[in-house]
């Protein structure tokens, strides 16, 4: 059966899709405040979170790309812009109950954040700061989920979270099949074989490189977070 892990350092992944919740506009402060919580919970045991966020409530490049001559570099500029937006609020909201918090950008934005540096952003962690990584990786022709999985190996932290709108991975798509099971374990090369959209090829491929499990949870359930940080059985487990 599936362990329970004690993680000293963990790298969670919000989807920008799961910062919008069910709000109007493009971010629901209901789920900032209540990431911000189950955070600081599991930081005063004294784990080490480094979070990346995503942009897509805001804007992705892939969907833009070829509209009214947008290349695709230029849209992957504004989406990695968005993800940075969505650090900001999320810094704002930590900072807001009292968690110190910096966000490091992968292009530099010095008056808003820090440029990403490998050794302080490490130095944060140690102190008990919150990281959070914006911008992506920097590139265009990325996602925030390599990101993550980048960051991830850079930090030398255990797992990357994933948090989505889903409770895990399904063994078909649950929005048009009521009997897709949800899957306890993967591996690496289920996922690639099976096309299960769970991150893009090169996110899960620098996972599985790196022996970086995944764990793939729904941030919507109360208290999920806390428990995917804690290593408490949640969602779906992808390892090798
Ligand atoms: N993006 C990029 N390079 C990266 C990360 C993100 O170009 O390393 C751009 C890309 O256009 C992407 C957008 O930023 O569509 C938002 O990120 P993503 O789609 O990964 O966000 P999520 O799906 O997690 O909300």
């Amino acid at each position: 059966s599936r362990p329970s892990y004690k993680w000293q350092r963990v790298l969670l992944k919000v989807s920008g899709e799961a910062l919008a919740g069910d709000h109007q506009q493009n971010i629901d402060p209901k789920v900032t405040m209540a990431i911000a919580k189950e955070v600081a919970s599991v930081t005063r045991l004294g784990v080490e979170v480094a979070i990346v966020v995503g942009g897509g409530n805001i804007f992705r490049g892939s969907s833009w790309a070829g509209s009214s001559g947008l290349d695709r570099s230029s849209a992957d500029y504004i989406g990695m812009l968005a993800t940075v937006m969505n650090a900001i609020y999320l810094q704002a909201t930590m900072e807001s109950i009292g968690i110190p918090t910096r966000v490091q950008t992968a292009f530099r934005m010095s008056e808003v954040a820090e440029p990403y540096i490998r050794r302080r952003a490490v130095r944060h962690l140690e102190k008990g700061r919150v990281v959070i990584f914006a911008a992506g990786t920097g590139n265009p022709f990325f996602t925030t989920d390599t990101a993550a999985a980048l960051r991830c190996a850079e930090i030398n932290a255990q797992v990357v979270l994933k948090a989505t709108n889903v409770d895990g991975v399904f063994d078909d798509d649950p929005r048009h099949n009521p009997d897709a099971c949800l899957l306890d374990t993967l591996t690496y090369q289920e996922v690639t074989s099976k096309d299960l959209s769970v991150m893009d090829m090169t996110a899960i491929t620098l996972c599985q490189e790196n022996n970086i499990p995944v764990v793939v949870f729904n941030l919507s359930k109360p208290g999920n977070i806390a428990k995917a940080i804690k290593g408490e059985k949640v969602g779906t487990l992808i390892g090798s």
